[in-house]
């Protein structure tokens, strides 16, 4: 399994770095065992440069987004992380938790925006029901 936070290994095959880069770049498929290799040896840099180059072979400059919201709900949390400025405890004066009709209407604003995508995202309130 990928570690996505690995630091990558001194490169001690340059050549077979180097090899599979220009494999992949001229559109050459390769083995997920390369690919491993390359994502273990190669330098970050040329990585991203092989993949864009590939890209731009496939989809031109062509770029494609979408229109995303996120909508904190309520900033109630019992989880307590240290690092976490956002939350307040129940009863807390500063405390929070927006209604159904005003979620309703901050996606509602929203999808009349064209946002497509609507992210949910809050503390973790175990009072609040439905
Ligand atoms: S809101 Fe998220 S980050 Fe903050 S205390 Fe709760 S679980 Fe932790």
């Amino acid at each position: 399994m990928l570690d996505s936070f690995a630091i990558p290994e001194t490169n001690t095959q340059p050549d077979k770095t180097a090899s599979l880069l220009s494999k992949a770049r001229s559109g050459e498929r390769i083995t997920f065992e390369e690919a491993l290799f390359l994502y273990h040896h190669a330098p970050f840099l040329k990585l991203g440069e092989a993949a864009h180059h590939v890209n731009l072979k496939k989809n031109g400059e062509r770029v494609a987004y979408l229109i995303d919201g996120n909508i904190n709900y309520t900033n109630i949390c019992n989880v307590v992380c240290k690092f976490c400025a956002f939350y307040r405890p129940h009863r807390h004066k500063e405390a929070w938790t927006l209604s159904q009709d005003e979620l309703d209407q901050k996606i509602e604003m929203l999808i009349s925006e064209g946002a497509t995508q609507v992210l949910l995202r809050h503390g973790l309130n175990n009072m609040r029901r439905g």
